[in-house]
């Protein structure tokens, strides 16, 4: 196993129901370490380019309104195998078919609010944490 980093955004849903410090327990119980750690209200253009691979998604500009209609916590996790780790404890996509315990599945409210983001490979991993944190901020 390999020590890696990942990003993490505690979405504006969550934030709203003050469950950050819930979420971060989730992380912190499996096995992850918050390496970084910021509040950031996104604007449209940093939620527009976060999420531009889904530029062509039905989804799109209801994702980038709801991920900038309120601030978001957003940290870099450390740990082993932290980029798959990570998604475990998120679980899936859809609240509704995330597995029991999950993050999704205890504070999700539906596909698009769903409380959590995270990185999906190693490579969108490093691009996603440098988005947001200058290597001189992640300890
Ligand atoms: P994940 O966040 O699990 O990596 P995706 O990368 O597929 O999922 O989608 C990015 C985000 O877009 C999701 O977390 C969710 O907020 C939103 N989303 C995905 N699919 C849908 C959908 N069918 N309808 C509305 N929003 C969606
Ligand atoms: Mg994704």
């Amino acid at each position: 196993m390999a020590i890696e980093r990942t990003l993490s955004i505690i979405k504006p849903d969550a934030c709203e129901q003050n469950l950050i410090g819930r979420i971060v327990a989730r992380f912190e119980e499996g096995g992850l370490r918050v390496a970084a750690m910021r509040k950031v209200h996104l604007t449209q253009a940093q939620a527009e380019q976060f999420y531009a691979v889904h530029r062509e998604r039905p989804f799109y500009a209801d994702l980038v309104q709801f991920m900038t209609r309120n601030p978001c916590v957003v940290m870099a996790l450390e740990g082993d195998d932290a980029i798959a780790r990570n998604r475990e404890i998120m679980g899936a996509t859809d609240p509704a078919q995330a597995a029991p315990g999950t993050i999704r599945d205890l504070y999700g409210t539906n596909v698009q609010e769903n409380a959590v983001h995270g990185s999906d490979s190693l490579e969108n991993a490093k691009i996603e944490v440098g988005y947001f944190f200058p290597e001189a901020e992640i300890y």
